[in-house]
């Protein structure tokens, strides 16, 4: 069938009222017709959102950021429909592909109620309040994720290909959340960019105001959505902080990169004795300490006692163990070690550094919980690494399960899936021995390791 390119509809004028909103680019009232290779057309059809710019084989016209680009095929007909993007290696975002489309208010509205509707089971429940609303391309946003705390939303803009769409997508979330504060933040290279009077940071509905207490399976916690990093908050370990409470119970936690503490709270909730928190943000354990503060109310948090350690956590786990500090729960969860492509095999050495200094700081019987967000890290790679690096520091790490994402974080394509995570017994494979050879390891490999992204 052939589609004609006709002009898109412009959305300004159904922004609500109310909505700060500078003025923004309008969406081009002229479509580019592009046709790619064949590897590509094959991935659109498979619904893949990324088509690179050595896949483009012709363009119709060179286009502006976030201009509607419509794939064709070899026969004319069409393929699937995406954004521009022409600062990005990852020229074409597709939005849809399959039988042809028209991207406008209802379209966005559309999507909008299909990614609410996937999350209604959690939305239906009134002990937690903050969930991820939008998942970038698997929820076909790509490059744009929206958060959710209590009454308040986050917009994360990572390509200056949403702006001539910003208008449309706020409306429909506006008409189906009625938040009473959204906020923007900026990814870094947008923010380095044209951004039409928005900045990381503003609020353009409601009250400039943070903290926002929101809960997370009873639990009140603070985001911080207009300074904190990302949204202000890490809403995609919620199911892996409920599991933590589930076995937490009577035992000292050591809770690594903890930021704001999500998952200290959820083990103190969960019956620790006493949790200890470390993170080189100081306003990050500053934070967990008032989130500590909230949850006195329930007794096991009143009767769990606190401590927050400022420092690098290779560090300060390498001086907890020559202090021959010992948990029964220990915490891993880093930030992405491989941001880029290059950095993959020293991201899994990293990991594997720290499978090494967390196993060394369990007791006999204790739990390791370790965690990726990389999404270039395969889980196969990681669990691999997590074990290897786990014998080589003497000790039989007994897989207790392994998890991914939350139902509001779907993944839809191969690199959508970021997180993994793997919540182990340990035990010494020869206890004496074990736990020699473990620092023989160390020693050979040097004691403190400051690999950092
Ligand atoms: N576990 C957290 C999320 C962790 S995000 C939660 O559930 O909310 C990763 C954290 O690692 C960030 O807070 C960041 O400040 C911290 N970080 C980064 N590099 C670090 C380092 N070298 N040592 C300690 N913390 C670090």
């Amino acid at each position: 069938m052939l589609v004609s390119l006709s002009a898109a509809t412009a959305y300004r004028g159904a922004v609500p009222s109310d909505l700060d909103l500078p003025d923004l680019p309008p969406p081009s009232s002229r479509r580019i017709a592009a046709r790619v290779t064949k590897d590509a057309l094959r991935h659109i059809r498979k619904q893949h959102p990324w088509v690179y710019d050595d896949s483009i084989t012709s363009l119709s016209h060179a286009g502006g950021a976030g201009d509607l680009v419509v794939v064709f095929d070899d026969e004319r007909n069409f393929a699937g429909i995406g954004l521009f993007d022409p600062d990005s290696p990852i020229r074409i975002k597709m939005l849809h592909a399959g039988k042809p489309a028209t991207i406008d208010a209802t379209w966005w509205s559309g999507q909008v109620g299909d990614a609410l509707a996937k999350r209604a089971w959690l939305i239906e429940r009134a002990d937690t309040t903050g969930y991820r609303v939008l998942n970038g391309e698997n929820d076909g946003f790509p490059g744009l994720v929206v958060d959710r705390y209590a009454e308040t939303l986050v917009v994360k803009i990572y390509t200056a290909a949403w702006f001539p769409h910003l208008g449309g997508v706020l409306d429909a979330l506006v008409a189906s959340i009625g938040p009473t504060q959204i906020v923007v933040r900026l990814g870094r290279n947008v923010a380095a960019g044209e951004c039409y009077g928005l900045s990381d940071g503003l609020v353009i509905l409601g009250e400039a105001q943070e903290p926002i207490e929101f809960s997370e399976n009873g639990l009140r916690l603070l985001a911080h959505p207009m300074s904190g990093q990302k949204t202000g908050f890490f809403l995609d370990q919620r199911d892996n902080r409920n599991r933590v409470r589930e076995i937490a119970n009577g035992a000292r936690v050591l809770d690594v990169f903890s930021c704001t503490g999500g998952f200290s709270v959820a083990a103190a909730a969960g019956g620790a004795r006493e949790v200890t928190s470390i993170d080189s943000s100081g306003v990050a354990i500053e934070i967990a300490a008032q989130n500590m503060a909230l949850n006195q109310h329930i007794p096991a948090v009143a009767k769990c006692s606190f401590d927050g350690v400022v420092g690098d956590a290779f560090e300060v786990m390498d001086r907890l163990r020559r202090e021959r500090k010992r948990y029964g729960l220990v915490i891993v969860d880093p930030p992405s070690f491989a941001q880029r492509q290059v950095n993959i095999s020293a991201g899994l050495r990293a990991y594997g550094r720290l499978t090494q200094l967390a196993v060394d700081l369990v007791e006999p019987g204790g739990r390791l919980v370790q965690a990726s967000c990389s999404s270039r890290i395969t889980a196969d790679d990681f669990h691999d690494q997590v074990q290897r690096s786990a014998q080589a520091a003497g000790v039989r790490l007994t897989e207790v399960t392994r998890t991914d994402h939350g139902i509001d974080h779907p993944v839809t394509f191969p690199e959508g899936a970021y997180l993994k995570a793997v919540f182990a017994r340990v035990e010494p494979l020869a206890r004496e021995h074990g736990r020699e050879h473990g620092r023989e390891h160390d020693r050979a490999h040097g004691s403190t390791s400051r690999h950092r992204n």
